[in-house]
């Protein structure tokens, strides 16, 4: 197997980089380092069947040889990122998947679009099954994402049907995990981060929205299960055990093993109330289940924030 990896360089791509290369695929990961790290790649540019190639997506792409499986990751994904990134974010999900598609059609390679839980907005419905369509402000501040996501997944099943193309789409829910960025903006870095500084532990608006966080691990066997399927999807891969923000606050305080104080700071535009998803279908097609309970995912992240905490002094 021959596999491009977009966005390989970032937090989800490159766990998928290592876990196709420990299986003997070949992967050609491409990658403008926007919001990607070269650090998340350093243990894998010598291996065998690995190469790197610094690339904008949304440019003209090409990839010379055989490919087998298009992953198409490259997207600044939280929230911090891609409004800082607006436009870049808007043209990865539009242009960046069309040529991307583009690619997998060119090569006669299965295509999978990593879409996210944000199609479903501020969500109406709980957990959020598949069928449902969402709950999205067009125009704002958010939207460049959301929107972005729901453009690519048109895109994608068009393609499908226009060009008979194998296509598959994974709607992913909260992922964490070592390689997070510290000051990505997301709320599980953040509050690790803060936690082992003895910071006050900032947890938007009241505390009470919910999330469902999922480890890594966890994620990439879900999306990968998805690439060996045919299944078409969309698919929810996430974790359904909901937490309330406050309570994630604590249990990372906890498991820190810090005193830091919890406060209370204001809540970012159009933030969704719940988020919590169904994954039946991708255990009945896919036969995935998350197996990393929080705890144990939590630890691991912690310690690994702490460990780069040290480097970063010495
Ligand atoms: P990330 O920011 O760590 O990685 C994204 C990567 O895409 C970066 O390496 C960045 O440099 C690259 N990139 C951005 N624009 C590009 C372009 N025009 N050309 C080439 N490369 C480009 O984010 P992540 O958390 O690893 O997310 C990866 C994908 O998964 C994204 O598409 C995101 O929307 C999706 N996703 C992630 C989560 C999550 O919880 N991490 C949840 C839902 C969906």
């Amino acid at each position: 197997m021959r596999t491009v990896v977009t966005g390989g360089a970032g937090f989800l791509g490159s766990y998928l980089c290592e876990r196709l290369l420990d299986r003997g695929d070949e992967v050609v990961c491409l990658d403008n380092l926007l919001t990607g790290d070269p650090e998340n790649l350093a243990h894998l540019m010598e291996r065998p069947g690995f190469r790197m190639v610094d690339c904008d997506v949304t440019d003209f792409l090409h990839v010379s040889g055989p490919v087998d499986l298009v992953l198409h990751f490259a997207s600044a994904a939280s929230p911090a990122d891609y409004l800082a990134y607006p436009v870049e974010t808007l043209k990865v999900g539009s242009t960046g998947t069309l040529h991307t598609l583009g690619l997998a059609r060119e090569k006669g390679a299965r295509f999978v679009l990593a879409s996210t839980s944000e199609v479903y907005g501020d969500p109406l419905e709980h957990p959020q099954r598949e069928d449902y369509w969402g709950n999205v402000n067009p125009v704002g501040p958010r939207s460049v994402y959301d929107e972005a996501k729901r453009f690519g997944e048109s895109l994608t099943t068009a393609y499908g049907h226009a060009h008979d193309m194998d296509t598959a789409i994974v709607r992913i829910f909260n992922t964490y995990g070592p390689r997070m960025r510290p000051h990505d903006g997301r709320a599980i870095p953040t509050f690790i981060r803060q936690a082992l500084a003895g910071e006050p532990i900032t947890v938007t608006g009241t505390g009470e929205q919910t999330r469902s966080i999922c480890y890594v691990d966890d994620t990439v066997t879900g999306i990968l299960a998805l690439a060996d399927s045919d299944f078409a999807g969309p698919v929810n891969i996430g974790n359904p055990a909901e937490t309330t923000m406050t309570e994630l606050a604590r249990e990372i305080r906890d498991l820190a093993g810090s005193s830091s104080p919890i406060t209370y700071v204001g809540r970012p535009v159009d933030d969704p109330h719940r988020r919590c998803p169904d994954t039946s279908l991708a255990a009945a097609r896919l036969g995935w289940r998350p197996a990393v309970p929080a705890t144990v995912g939590l630890r691991r992240t912690i310690r690994w924030f702490a460990e780069e905490r040290e480097l970063s002094k010495g």
